[in-house]
């Protein structure tokens, strides 16, 4: 997954940028870059590592000018080197231009082939660089031009950022799968993956991007168009609410903090657990679920888990080795809440179930004296192809056990998930605006077999 955040016409546009980077750290931590325009030129800095590390202020100083865009990368489709980090910038027509893009296209590849066949040399890994190409080969004279052509062309996510000397532009793919905001900072017009990237840069949120809406920004001030295709249906990612985008922020018109304490709230009433007597979460992931399972249920909410910050997020290490190495690093037990206790612990997913069982583990460890398992989403059952960073199916715990069997693995004296109906009920126009494939193996896009077995994503996806 990714996060992107471009300001337009600022006098300290990189600065800006870097600190709106800040706030989206929490959706890639593999590399972040930015790329800012200056008396006709684009001027870039990417590296491997977080924003804090990638940046200091003699790096800014090298990125002048008053627009910028800026990206921060876990990689879901291209390896994770330097090379495939972003935003990416070329030089093509006499000019240049840069792209930062949260999402995957689910028909790069075979974009990639037709465009290889017709001599076009590929450079990175990444989906992103398929558009570059695809706007080098259409005609016109602007990019607005070009990339009304090319959009078409594109299946699957795209939340994208464009930045030429001349011009910033901000796409959304029609089924609106990532989020993208619209904000304002003192009249310099910003755009975030996340509202939680405005707040932090003091930038008020004017509105959301709509799904295949196209904003240009240049001299001549911020103008909105549709985009060809823009009739498809809303098809926004539901694990944004659950798990991916921050609590303090608001996509897809909801708070997501509300929205997870809803999906708590469903979970203790489909889910009680009669006897327990303490609810606890799995933080960072659980809290808001399990504070809103705690209030519902009337039980006392208590953190009886305690997260290192400095250990970095579960699951988003790339190789499989660091996430295996132990969850021990990550969380450690309270003891004097959990010992002699029946605990009630919130998660957001259950994916492979490595976590959970280690949790579940740790709790007894600690002297639990019985360990309840809540999910507060449905069964994850099918990788997602649209940017969020899931295993293939096989290693997906619930896509080929039972709840039975998924507790025997991991130990708890029960375990439960919401239901897909809780889920959609507690988001607004759940069923009818966004996409859970990942729960029910409903792509809104049809997914091209060579994607479904590439064994790069197979291994990453
Ligand atoms: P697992 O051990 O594979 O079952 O991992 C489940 C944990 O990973 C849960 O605690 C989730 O909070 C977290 N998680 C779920 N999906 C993702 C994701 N796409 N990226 C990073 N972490 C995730």
């Amino acid at each position: 997954m990714c996060g992107v955040f471009g300001i337009w016409n600022h006098d300290e546009a990189s600065r800006i940028t870097y600190l709106g980077l800040h706030g989206l750290q929490h959706r890639g931590q593999e590399s972040a870059g930015i790329v800012s325009s200056f008396d006709g030129e684009l001027h870039s800095m990417k590296r491997m590592g977080r924003v804090a590390d990638v940046f200091d202020a003699t790096a800014l100083d090298a990125l002048p000018g008053r627009s910028s865009i800026g990206h921060v990368r876990y990689s879901t489709s291209g390896t994770s080197i330097v090379k495939n980090a972003q935003p990416f910038a070329v030089e093509f027509g006499g000019t240049s231009l840069a792209i930062a893009h949260n999402g995957n296209l689910t028909n790069a590849g075979q974009l990639r082939e037709s465009l290889t066949a017709k001599g076009a040399l590929f450079h990175t890994t990444m989906d992103t660089e398929v558009i570059v190409h695809l706007l080098a080969h259409v005609p016109g004279n602007s990019l607005m031009t070009r990339l009304q052509q090319v959009l078409p062309v594109l299946e699957g996510a795209y939340s994208l950022l464009v930045l030429t000397p001349t011009q910033m532009v901000a796409v959304r793919d029609p089924h609106g799968f990532r989020p993208l905001v619209l904000g304002d900072l003192k009249g310099a017009p910003v755009v975030s993956s996340e509202s939680c990237a405005l707040r932090l840069v003091e930038a008020e949120l004017v509105r959301e991007i709509e799904p295949g809406e196209m904003i240009v920004l240049d001299n001549e001030g911020l103008h909105a168009y549709p985009t060809a295709r823009g009739n498809l249906k809303r098809r926004q990612c539901i694990f944004e609410h659950i798990y991916f985008a921050r609590p303090d922020s608001k996509i897809f018109g909801q708070d997501v903090y509300k929205v997870r304490k809803e999906i708590g709230a469903r979970l203790a009433r489909e889910h009680p657990v009669p006897d327990g007597d303490v609810v606890i979460p799995v933080p960072d992931s659980g809290v808001a679920a399990a504070i809103g399972y705690a209030q519902e249920a009337g039980l006392p909410y208590e953190m009886g888990l305690i997260r290192s910050h400095y250990a970095g997020r579960t699951f988003i290490e790339p190789t499989s080795s660091i996430r295996h190495f132990g969850v021990k690093l990550k969380l450690s037990p309270v003891e004097h809440v959990i010992r002699d206790r029946s605990v009630v612990v919130v998660d957001d997913s259950l994916v492979r179930g490595t976590t959970s069982r280690k949790i579940v583990r740790m709790l007894r460890e600690a002297g639990a004296r019985e360990v309840h398992l809540r999910i507060s989403s449905p069964p994850t059952t099918h990788s997602c192809f649209f940017g969020i960073d899931t295993p293939s199916r096989e290693e997906l715990i619930a896509a080929n056990h039972t709840l039975e069997q998924i507790n025997e693995f991991i130990r708890a004296d029960t375990l439960a998930y919401l239901s897909s109906e809780g889920l959609h009920t507690s988001v607004e126009d759940g069923r009818k605006h966004y996409c859970d494939a990942c729960f029910s193996g409903k792509y809104p896009v049809p997914i091209p077999r060579q994607v479904r077995f590439d064994p790069h994503l197979k291994e990453r996806v």
